[in-house]
C-alpha cells in the first residue's frame, strides 16, 4: 500500500493508492485543514486510524516550501515536516519529501486525456524536455528533464524570480508593486494575491462588482465579474493576468526548452478556462520573437485533475517501492 500527501497551507489531502501498472490507484482520500493539526505526524496517525491501514509500503509527501533532504519547513505553517521521523513512527520503510510543484510534475506522465484541456495543440517533441507552471495560492514552477526517454522532475522557486513586464500597463503596474514591496515578483502579478494586486491597480475607485478585500475570497469574485462582464476594469484586470499567465508560460518554455509541453497546474485555471480558451494566453506565450515558430509548436495543456499534486506524489511513493 502506498501513502500519498498534498500538504499545503490551508488544506492538506492524505490518500493511500494501491500500485498498479498505469498509475496507482486510489482506495481512500481525505481532506483535513492543515492548521488542525500541530504535526504531519499527528494528521497521518489520525488518517491511518480512520481508514484503519496499519502497513504502508512507501509514502511520499508534496509540501508547499523548498525541501532540504529529509525536511521541510513550510511556508505559511509553522510545521517542520521531517521524512525520517515518519518513516521511524509508522514504520514505513521508504518516505520521502518533494516540493508541491515537482509532486504535481511526478503526475504529468500519466494524466489521462480527459484530466487535460487542450490550449495549443502543438507538436511535441518525443525527446524534448516538459515544464510545468500553476498559479493558485503562490506561483510555483517545475521542469520535467527529458533523460534518455523518462522525465525526471525538478523543482524551483521561480514564482520569485522577476516579474518580467511587457506593455506600457504592465510597465506601470510594475513601478506600482516595486513601490509597495521594493521589487516585483512574478506571483505578485499571477496567483490569487496577484489577481487582487492587478484589481486594486486598474480600480483606483474601488469596484462595484467585488465586495470581498481578503486574498481568498477576492480573486473568485474578480473573475467571476469579469466572465460574466458585470465590470469593464474586472475584465482588463483578466485580461491582463492571461496575457501576462501565457507570457511567462513562455518565459519557462523558453529557459527549459520545453519542446514536448507545458502543463498549467494549480487552481486558478481551470476557473477560468474559458478566458484561458480565448487567444490571449496563447498569443503571449507565442510572442516571443525569434522564437515564435518554437513556441507555436509545443503543446499547451491545462490539467483538470484537482488531485494531480496528490497523484504524482503517489507516482514517486511507487517508484521507491519498486526500487526496494
Ligand atoms: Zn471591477
Amino acid at each position: 500500500m502506498l501513502l500519498a500527501g498534498d500538504v499545503g497551507g490551508t488544506k492538506t489531502l492524505l490518500g493511500l493508492f494501491t500500485p498498479e501498472h498505469e498509475r496507482p490507484e486510489p482506495t481512500v482520500v481525505r481532506q483535513f485543514a492543515t492548521l488542525d493539526f500541530e504535526s504531519l505526524e499527528a494528521m497521518i496517525a489520525e488518517f491511518l486510524k480512520q481508514a484503519r491501514q496499519a502497513h504502508v509500503d512507501a509514502a511520499c509527501f508534496g509540501v508547499a516550501g523548498p525541501v532540504l533532504g529529509d525536511a521541510a519547513r513550510l511556508t505559511n505553517v509553522p510545521w517542520t515536516v521531517d521524512a525520517a521521523g515518519i518513516r521511524h513512527r509508522f514504520g514505513i520503510p521508504h518516505a520521502s519529501l518533494l516540493n508541491d510543484l515537482q509532486a504535481m510534475a511526478c503526475s504529468v506522465p500519466v494524466l489521462r486525456p480527459d484530466e487535460l484541456a487542450v490550449l495549443q495543440e502543438g507538436d511535441a517533441v518525443p525527446d524534448g524536455n516538459a515544464a510545468l507552471i500553476a498559479a493558485g495560492t503562490g506561483l510555483g514552477e517545475a521542469l520535467l528533464h527529458n533523460v534518455d526517454g523518462r522525465f525526471l522532475p525538478a523543482p524551483s522557486e521561480g514564482g520569485h524570480a522577476d516579474f518580467a513586464a511587457r506593455t506600457e500597463r504592465e510597465i506601470a503596474l510594475l513601478r506600482e508593486l516595486i513601490r509597495l514591496h521594493g521589487r516585483a515578483q512574478c506571483e505578485m502579478v499571477l496567483s490569487g494575491p496577484g489577481l487582487v494586486n492587478i484589481h486594486r491597480f486598474l480600480h483606483p475607485r474601488g469596484c462595484p462588482a467585488v465586495r470581498s478585500t481578503d486574498d481568498h475570497e477576492a480573486p473568485a469574485e474578480i473573475t467571476e465579474a469579469a466572465m460574466q462582464h458585470r465590470c469593464p476594469q474586472c475584465v482588463d484586470t483578466l485580461d491582463l493576468f492571461v496575457s501576462a499567465y501565457g507570457a511567462e508560460a513562455g518565459n519557462l518554455a523558453l529557459r527549459s526548452l520545453a519542446t514536448a509541453g507545458v502543463y498549467i497546474g494549480g487552481g486558478i485555471a481551470p476557473k477560468i478556462l474559458p478566458a484561458l480558451e480565448q487567444g490571449g494566453f496563447i498569443d503571449a506565450f507565442r510572442a516571443k520573437e525569434p522564437m515564435q515558430d518554437l513556441l507555436a509548436a509545443v503543446p499547451v495543456k491545462v490539467i483538470l485533475n484537482p488531485q494531480a499534486g496528490l497523484l504524482g506524489a503517489a507516482v514517486r511513493a511507487g517508484e521507491m517501492g519498486e526500487r526496494s
